[in-house]
């Protein structure tokens, strides 16, 4: 165990709901830094070497095969076990304990529960990220509740959670949308899910994340995405100071650096391991509501999302009729 502590900021809550531009803007913060979706690390980034964010593939960025080698040592013959065999069995390691199975066992946990290698592991590799990257905070932008868990099981790390909830309506419209995933190259387009399965995930995952911070006692903020790109600056100060990420004194000199306009912030390049497409943007990103769906999802469809999502629908802010 490692003498001080690894600070994460983990973004959580369901896919299309704006986490990936959120988690960039506050890895521009001095202090912070933004590595995408880590639990995805080691399935996209070792074993697939799809691309980092900052365009190179993932072998090849400096960035993470600086923070593997301070994690694990070099990957050289002299090994006993090489990266991609460490990286399979994470995978397997973390796709059972973060399975939807797995959930109803999770919720109402309050001791930890983390396989020792697990913790291991994850604890340098956090631990690393933040030393490469001279940071003093890392954010992951992970989304899935069960992940969260486990990091909050690894004794050297501690967790605040940022709950970001977009309205099910508009969340179930952009997972509809046929969008381009360079990852994967040229004409790969990224994963799409039907209004149903969108709304009874986004239900799950949403309730679940927040009864998990309950029970475990972790530190937890909500932030709705439309509160956000309704006046991000705001938001952003909101959270930078609930969360503590920043001396008061700090808050406006900051804000005035990141901030080009009300609505229009500069992001540099940045090492995002996976996540939506748009953790490739970078320079000047204007943070607008996407409100496409109130036109194009369809009637059945809306009904179909507001009947499903309905019972948790007021606890994040919003209305069953829209
Ligand atoms: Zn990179």
């Amino acid at each position: 165990m490692t003498a001080t502590r690894t600070r994460v900021v983990y973004v959580g809550g369901t896919g299309r709901s704006g986490s990936t531009v959120l988690a960039n803007v506050l890895g521009e913060v001095p202090g912070l830094v933004s590595v995408g979706e880590v639990r995805f690390l080691w399935e996209r980034g070792i074993l697939q070497n799809r691309l980092c964010g900052c365009g190179d593939h993932f072998a090849d960025c400096p960035f993470w095969s600086k923070v593997l080698d301070r994690a694990f040592g070099p990957d050289d013959e002299r090994r006993a076990e090489d990266r991609s065999t460490t990286a399979r069995r994470m995978c397997r390691s973390l796709a059972e304990r973060t399975r939807m199975r797995s959930l109803p066992s999770q919720v109402g946990r309050r001791q930890r529960a983390i396989d020792p290698e697990l913790a291991t592991t994850l604890g340098r590799l956090y631990e690393a990220i933040a030393e490469v990257a001279g940071a003093e905070v890392v954010v992951d932008s992970s989304k899935l509740p069960t992940y969260a868990v486990q990091l909050a099981d690894v004794p050297s790390i501690t967790v605040q959670v940022l709950h970001l909830v977009r309205d099910p309506r508009a969340a179930a419209h952009s997972w509809r949308r046929r969008r381009a995933q360079p990852d994967l190259g040229e004409t790969a387009l990224m994963e799409r899910r039907g209004a149903a399965k969108s709304a009874v995930l986004w239900r799950i995952w949403n309730t679940a994340l927040e009864r998990m911070c309950r029970s475990r006692g972790l530190e937890y903020r909500l932030l709705n995405y439309e509160s956000f790109v309704a006046d991000p600056r705001g938001e952003l100060r909101r959270l930078l100071r609930g969360f503590a990420l920043l001396a008061p004194s700090q808050l406006d000199p900051v804000l005035d650096e990141l901030f080009e306009a009300p609505d229009v912030v500069r992001l540099s390049s940045n090492h995002t391991v996976a996540g939506n497409p748009a953790r490739h943007h970078h320079g000047s990103v204007a943070l607008v509501p996407d409100d496409e769906w109130r036109d194009r999802l369809g009637a059945a469809d809306r009904r179909l999302v507001s009947v499903l999502t309905w019972p948790t629908l007021p606890r994040f802010g919003y209305r069953a009729r829209v």
